[in-house]
């Protein structure tokens, strides 16, 4: 086994702080803030008692009977109150596979 030269960190001390040649300041006004204790883990547990995903509250379409988010108008059919608001949101309905829509020239 070699030994291989172990990097060198030249450092200039200076009234207690030790400035690194890439100018990282380091002493007695330049330290990280750090946590006085450790967290325990009953408070790291509440903490994350908020972190849980929760499903989304879905609705169905009285007009086409399909599942879609409250308040908001439907993708499939495009009714939102009882009134034809936008255009269906076809996905890949259109589609044949040939990719001539992605590779025509705009
Ligand atoms: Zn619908």
């Amino acid at each position: 086994m070699t030994l291989l030269p172990q990097k060198v960190i030249k450092l200039d001390s200076y009234a207690g702080e030790l400035r690194l040649h890439s100018g990282l300041l380091l002493g007695e006004n330049n330290k990280m803030p750090v946590p006085k204790f450790r967290t325990s883990a009953s408070k790291r547990n509440m903490r994350r008692s908020h972190h849980a995903l929760k499903a989304p509250g879905l609705s169905v379409c009285p007009n086409c009977q399909e599942v879609k988010r409250p308040h908001v108008a439907c993708h499939a059919c495009g009714h939102y109150a009882g009134q034809q608001v936008m255009e269906p949101k076809t996905v890949n309905s259109s589609w044949d596979g040939s990719g001539a829509d992605f590779n025509a020239e705009a």
